[in-house]
């Protein structure tokens, strides 16, 4: 499998006054084979639960597409459930020497990412960041010698940088004992995120530089501060590290080049700033979060009513897809104000189309607004509020006459869980 690479738009934050503009590589082995399950002591194929009843459900991309929503997720990336060990490495150069103790900005990120990533996961995913150089890691050059920076053609810098980082840890490093690797770049390094966001995650990168005998395949960039000024950075400033690990266990970039219009707030791929926010029941399915019980493949004809759970909390059935081909269909879930979810604020079913056609950063998912033109019903920053009233609620029907299929809300329980129901021709 040869990976090819490609440079991409990485991410217009939903800022009210700022637009942060960047370039990311995402390398991928994107041949869009389906690999068996096995599973190897580092990176490995995520184990994606299913039954035979889910056949109609496991959409793929085409040869062409890089990073798919396509499931299962091919090999290469790393595993997403059970105990993660993630190597976090925090580096500084001459020309930015650290700022504070490395452990000081080890903690600007943990421990609430793997916090994330436990509430997310159900507890499915441990998440062990561990550092073993607690210090700052200088590198041999200075920063701007990598020539990382936006536009720039950074790819031979990142591979220098990745060998300068691997050979500065290997003597007291053993990498095959992780599962990726994290490096928390001194914030001083580079522009400010309100500028540029130069974060960025390697993913499935077979032709990484080695270390101990194991390709740096999936790898994590953080840069700068996502600070809005806003003074919550404390509390929501760490979101960049959760959605760059989304990379390396598989997961595409949701926004476009046009920003967070496609998806709003409902995924931590599409919107990182601001606070906190879930991803989506496709994203938990992929993940291997989900159990095959949690997940109805409506793929036959007529009407049928599921009972769906708040996704935010353990237990209970959680997707509904309604595969219209083998590239696509429709995802249906139950959105409240809980877990990770902490700006919803109009509960109810969120209805979103996947193609697993589509590449990462092009618009692979797009949500359906059920009060389009709205305003939406939120104000928080960095929130995308055109969306956040996206939900369907009772009485509410979503429908797409050209496929015959239709989506209605039939009601809701005391329990807070939602019945749907969902017919097709
Ligand atoms: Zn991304």
């Amino acid at each position: 499998m040869q990976p090819s690479r490609r440079i991409r738009p990485r991410r217009v934050a939903a800022l009210a006054s700022v637009t942060a503009l960047t370039l990311a590589v995402s390398t991928s082995a994107g041949t869009g084979h389906l690999t068996p399950g096995t599973t190897t002591a580092g990176a490995g194929p995520i184990a994606l639960a299913r039954t035979s009843a889910h056949g109609p459900c496991m959409i793929s991309g085409g040869p062409t597409v890089q990073m798919s929503e396509g499931v299962p997720t091919p090999g290469g990336y790393s595993r997403s459930t059970g105990t993660v060990r993630a190597l976090t490495l925090m580096v500084d150069f001459s020309d930015a020497p650290g700022a504070g103790t490395a452990l000081d900005r080890f903690h600007e990120f943990f421990p609430q990412t793997r916090e994330w990533f436990r509430t997310s996961s159900y507890g499915r995913l441990d998440y062990r960041p561990e550092t073993p150089l607690p210090d700052w890691l200088r590198m041999p050059k200075p920063f701007r010698a990598y020539d990382i920076e936006r536009g720039a053609p950074f790819d031979p810098g990142y591979r220098q940088l990745v060998q300068d980082i691997v050979a500065a840890a290997d003597p007291q490093v053993d990498f095959r004992t992780y599962d990726f690797l994290n490096v928390l770049v001194t914030p001083n390094a580079g522009p400010s995120a309100l500028d540029t966001v130069l974060s960025v995650t390697f993913a499935g990168n077979v032709e990484a530089p080695v270390a101990d005998g194991v390709p740096v395949a999936n790898a994590s960039f953080v840069y700068s501060r996502q600070d809005d000024g806003s003074g919550s950075y404390d509390r929501t400033g760490y979101r960049v590290l959760p959605h760059e690990n989304g990379h390396v266990f598989g997961l595409p970039d949701l926004y476009t080049q046009e920003g967070g219009g496609a998806v709003g707030h409902w995924d931590i791929m599409s919107e990182d700033w601001g606070a906190n926010n879930d991803l989506l029941g496709w994203h938990k399915w992929k993940l291997g979060w989900l159990d095959a019980t949690q997940v109805n493949c409506a793929s036959t004809p007529g009407t049928t009513e599921y009972t769906l759970t708040p996704l935010a909390r353990s237990g209970g059935a959680k997707l509904v897809f309604v595969p219209l081909d083998r590239r696509t269909g429709y995802a249906v879930e139950l959105r409240t104000r809980e877990g990770n979810d902490e700006t919803v604020c109009r509960p109810g079913i969120l209805i979103y189309k996947v193609d697993a056609d589509v590449d990462t950063g092009r618009g692979p998912v797009t949500v359906y607004d059920s009060h389009r033109d709205s305003g939406g019903c939120t104000r928080s920053p960095n929130v995308h509020a055109e969306l956040s009233d996206a939900p369907f609620v009772p009485g509410e029907e979503f429908r797409d006459v050209r496929r015959g299929v239709r989506i209605a809300v039939a009601g809701a329980e005391l329990s807070g869980d939602y019945r749907v129901r969902v017919s097709r021709g």
